[in-house]
């Protein structure tokens, strides 16, 4: 037999039978979009530590320079023209199906908005890069604002109510995650019948906290990840196959029949 397809059956069936599923993404759902996995293995981060420490808040707000790089990269950032993949779509699928109780996402893109899921859905834990906010009054209005003024020869615009310094709306390194999209994150996680976690390492806390505390309060665990991950030790069915290729049929075989 093959064990692949016992536990993708399995997993579409716990799914078939869910009234609520919880999702959970990574990066590695956004790759076949063409959006980098910044800390894989061929990760920018992993490549460029000079990057990562663009990323880092303290030095952003600490020197000019570093931002005026920042706002160069943003300007060619592949989320502007990337485009949602089968895995985006299928998610979409599970909300069509009113299986899906809440999307938590680990990614900055807005490809699941993009894709078609309702945005009241969508958990965006580490932020979004289609929008700014000010670090001083935190003013927030769309990135292209600020991009059409970076490309006018702004090399850094400031904030347009305050003259403070913007970035783009997502959590730096060293930055605080918001604590009432954390408590959301957790909520939705303690109160599904399956967890999905998609393309995550699940090694990044608290977010991978969402995993144990969906599996305590008797959810079933189901993890799609080419790597390792974090959880695979608590995970019901794990599933190494690429995303787009598993989570169209773990999706589609879980329509209810009639
Ligand atoms: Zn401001």
């Amino acid at each position: 037999m093959d064990e692949h397809v016992d536990r993708l059956e399995a997993a579409a069936g716990w799914i078939a039978a869910a009234d609520r599923v919880t999702v959970l993404t990574g990066a590695g759902i956004s790759t076949d979009s063409g959006i980098p996995d910044f800390r894989g293995p061929n990760g920018l981060w992993t490549k460029n530590p000079a990057a990562e420490k663009m990323a880092t808040i303290q030095h952003y707000l600490a020197d000019p320079e570093i931002r005026q790089v920042a706002w160069q990269n943003r300007l060619a950032m592949p989320a502007w023209t990337a485009e949602p993949n089968a895995g985006h779509l299928a998610i979409v699928e599970l909300e069509r199906q009113g299986k899906l109780h809440a999307l938590i996402t680990q990614n900055i893109d807005e490809l699941h908005q993009r894709a078609g899921n309702d945005p009241d859905k969508v958990i965006e834990v580490h932020g979004t890069v289609w929008w700014t906010r000010c670090w001083e009054c935190h003013d927030r209005r769309p990135m292209r604002e600020a991009l059409d003024r970076v490309v006018a020869g702004e090399t850094d615009p400031p904030c347009l109510v305050c003259g403070g310094i913007i970035k783009s709306d997502t959590i730096s390194f060293g930055q605080a995650l918001v604590p009432d999209v954390i408590d959301r994150a957790m909520q939705v996680s303690g109160e599904c019948d399956v967890l999905l976690a998609i393309g995550s390492t699940l090694a990044v806390y608290p977010v991978a906290h969402c995993v144990p505390l969906a599996k305590s309060a008797g959810a079933k665990v189901v993890i799609v990840n080419l790597q390792e991950t974090a959880m695979d030790s608590i995970a019901d069915a794990r599933l190494t196959a690429p995303i787009s290729d598993v989570l169209p049929p773990l999706v589609h075989n879980s329509r209810p029949t009639r």
